[in-house]
């Protein structure tokens, strides 16, 4: 933290990025240090790889985050002239797509703020607790370690408190801990709104999202009951028909982690160019080993992902032979 605090005393241009496909806590945790940091007065930018859903665009400042697919000429210049960067919510530069190239090379000084296991070495100062619940909860340690937590107000409170909701399954998970509780009561007496925000993020659905997790419960998930484990699969064909915006399939993994019995869930999404997958378990079964192993992904050891480069039917039939060996 000494290191951290002398390296933002010199500086005055800040760069916050985050994780391609952003959710609440990236979108929280990059909000909420971009309000703390410039309340000390900095020149802040906040740049993601990719858009996000529009379930988080009531937290103030979405409408100025810069989408690098989108503005990549404007982020360079501004990644460029950054004396820091930050990298919120994510261990590894594969995680920020085609970010990657100028964060590489710029001569900034990189600050890891991040709760992901296994942090890569691409940065000069970690702030980084794998144990703990979200990369937001980290960002309000990071202001309570810099003696600054004066400087939280309503807003920052709303960023931060979307990040722990949405990492936590709204306070269900186990890193959810009497501090995590701790830091939402504050939160709450600084006036965030808590059911305002669960009413926000989650009831807040298209007629066509519900659709498409009615249809994905009774016509696509797949129960492999004597292996604990149940995966649902979508194609291009089946989302189109769906309209899918970005968001929609959030949290669909979980119906299928839910039902008695099962400790290893699967949600299969076709893209554009690859197959995407998003990992749930519970008890004593680790999904961040079997994304490592088996998708070239990771994560957390009860939430992660990986992608394939093959057809959707061959990924289905390699997500049904890694939970029939493992479970
Ligand atoms: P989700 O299923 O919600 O997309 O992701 C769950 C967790 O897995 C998140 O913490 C995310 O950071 C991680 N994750 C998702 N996809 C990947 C991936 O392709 N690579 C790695 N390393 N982690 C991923
Ligand atoms: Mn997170």
């Amino acid at each position: 933290m000494d290191k951290i605090s002398a390296s933002l005393s010199n500086s005055t241009k800040i760069i916050i990025t985050t994780h391609k496909s952003p959710d609440g806590d990236a979108i929280g945790s990059s909000l909420a240090l971009y309000r703390f940091l410039k309340k000390k007065g900095k020149e802040v930018a906040v740049i993601v790889p990719d858009a996000f859903p529009e379930f988080l665009n009531w937290m103030e400042g979405t409408d100025l985050i810069y989408k690098y697919d989108e503005d990549s000429e404007a982020c360079d210049q501004l990644i460029g002239d950054a004396d820091i960067i930050f990298s919120l919510d994510y261990n590894s530069l594969t995680r920020i797509a085609d970010l990657r190239n100028p964060i590489e090379k710029s001569e900034a000084v990189k600050i890891v703020i991040d709760h992901h296991q296994d942090p890569q070495e691409f940065a000069d100062h970690y702030f980084v607790d794998t144990d703990s619940c979200s990369t937001c909860q980290l960002v309000y340690e990071f202001i309570e370690n810099l003696g600054e937590l004066e400087k939280l107000d309503k807003t920052i409170g709303e960023c931060i408190y979307c990040g722990i909701m949405t990492d936590t399954g709204s306070f269900r998970f186990p890193s959810t801990t009497s501090k995590t509780h701790q830091i939402i009561a504050h939160l709450i007496d600084l006036g965030v709104e808590n059911s305002k925000i669960h009413q926000e993020v989650y009831d807040n659905s298209s007629e066509h999202r519900l659709r498409l997790l009615g249809y994905a419960l009774t016509e696509k998930m797949v129960v492999l009951s004597e292996h604990k484990a149940a995966y649902i699969s979508l194609s291009q064909e089946e989302l189109k028909r769906f309209s899918f915006k970005k968001g929609d399939t959030e949290g669909l993994v979980n119906y299928a982690l839910s039902i008695t019995g099962i400790k290893f869930a699967a949600l299969i999404t076709e893209k554009e160019d690859m197959i995407s997958l998003s990992l749930r378990s519970k008890d004593d079964f680790y999904v961040n080993k079997i994304a490592n192993e088996h998708f070239s992904g990771g994560g957390h050891i009860y939430a992660a992902g990986g992608m394939l480069e093959t057809s959707l039917e061959e990924a289905i039939s390699r997500v049904e032979s890694v939970m029939k060996a493992n479970g």
